[in-house]
C-alpha cells in the first residue's frame, strides 16, 4: 500500500476489495481501516489527513490480503454486533447473523411479557451466545448457554464478561443430544436454539466465507433436520407447561420442524426473515 494517511488507507482499501469481486468494499474497507488504525467513524469522516504509521499499515496489509482470500471480514475484525451488543468472533466460532436477530427478538417479547424473579432460560448449541447473552442482558432472565465445542465455549465465556452478564449467564460445556444432560437440567421457562441446520448439498455449495466457519455449527445431517429431530423431544420434557420454546431454521424447514414441535407437545408458530422466508418455528408447551 502507498497511502499515508487514514483516508489515503480508505480509498485504497476499498479499491483493492473492490477489484477483488467484494460485494460491499467501502463498507468494508471502514471497518477494516478502523480496526487496523485504531480510529472510529468520525475520525475517517473529520480527520483524513490523519497519519498513519508503519504497525498500522502492516496491519491494514495483512487484513486486506486475508479478506482477499475469503476469510470472513468478522473473523479478521475479531469482533461483531449482534442486537446492538458487541460479541468476540474468530476461528472455531458461528459468526452471529442478522437473520437470528428475530429467534432473539421472539425470546425476548416472552421474558419481557412472562418473565418472573424464578424464570430460567437456556440457550442450546449456543456458539458465540448471542441469543442468550442478549436475552439475559436486556431481560435480567437468568440464561444457561450449552455448547459442546471447546473452541466456540471459549468465545462463549468471553462474550458474558464482554456484556457483564456473568451473573445471569452460565457457560455450560455439554452436548443438547445427552439424555443426561437435559434430565440434569432444572425445569426451564424458555429454551432458545440454533443449531446446525445445513444440508447435506447445502455445505457441498457453500459461500467461500462460510467455508471458514466450523463445520459443527452449521451441517445438521443429510436433510439438516437431525438436531430437530433428536433435540425437542428430549428438551420439551424439561419445558415448564405454558413455557416458550424456539428454533431457528433453515429454508423449508418448516413443515417437518412444526411436526416435531406439535408432537412433543408444544403448539407451533413461525415468523419470516427479512427476506420472507420461514426462519423461527416458535410455540407454548401445552398444559400452561
Ligand atoms: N444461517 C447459517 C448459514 O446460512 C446456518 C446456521 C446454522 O446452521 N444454524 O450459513
Amino acid at each position: 500500500m502507498t497511502a499515508r494517511t487514514l483516508g489515503g488507507l480508505l480509498r485504497e482499501c476499498a479499491k483493492l476489495l473492490t477489484d477483488s469481486g467484494n460485494d460491499n468494499p467501502r463498507f468494508e474497507a471502514e471497518h477494516l481501516v478502523m480496526a487496523a488504525c485504531g480510529a472510529d467513524r468520525k475520525d475517517l469522516l473529520t480527520d483524513p489527513e490523519r497519519g498513519v504509521n508503519a504497525v498500522q499499515l502492516d496491519t491494514i496489509e495483512d487484513f486486506v490480503s486475508r479478506r482477499i482470500s475469503g476469510e470472513p471480514l468478522q473473523y479478521i475484525l475479531g469482533e461483531w454486533e449482534f442486537y446492538g451488543l458487541p460479541f468476540y468472533v474468530g476461528e472455531g466460532v458461528l459468526i452471529p447473523r442478522q437473520d437470528t436477530e428475530i429467534i432473539a427478538e421472539i425470546a425476548l417479547d416472552y421474558a419481557k411479557k412472562h418473565g418472573n424473579p424464578g424464570s430460567l432460560a437456556a440457550d442450546l448449541c449456543a456458539g458465540s451466545g448471542c441469543i442468550g447473552i442478549t436475552l439475559a442482558k436486556l431481560t435480567g432472565v437468568p440464561v444457561k448457554l450449552l455448547e459442546l465445542s471447546e473452541q466456540a465455549l471459549g468465545y462463549l465465556r468471553r462474550n458474558i464478561t464482554l456484556n457483564g452478564v456473568d451473573s445471569l449467564c452460565e457457560a455450560v460445556h455439554a452436548d443438547v443430544l445427552s439424555e443426561k444432560t437435559a434430565e440434569e437440567m432444572p425445569q426451564l421457562d424458555l429454551i432458545v436454539t440454533n443449531p446446525p441446520y445445513l444440508t447435506a448439498q447445502d455445505m457441498r455449495e457453500l459461500q467461500t466465507e462460510v467455508g471458514y466457519e466450523p463445520e459443527s455449527a452449521l451441517y445438521g445431517g443429510e436433510d439438516g433436520l437431525d438436531y430437530y429431530r433428536r433435540m425437542i423431544p428430549l428438551w420439551s420434557r424439561r419445558l415448564k407447561p405454558g413455557g416458550m420454546l424456539a428454533a431457528e431454521i433453515g429454508m423449508g424447514q418448516e413443515r417437518e420442524v412444526m411436526r416435531i414441535f406439535e408432537q412433543s407437545g408444544i403448539g407451533a408458530q413461525y415468523e419470516k426473515d427479512m427476506c420472507g422466508i420461514i426462519r423461527v418455528i416458535y410455540g407454548i408447551k401445552n398444559g400452561g
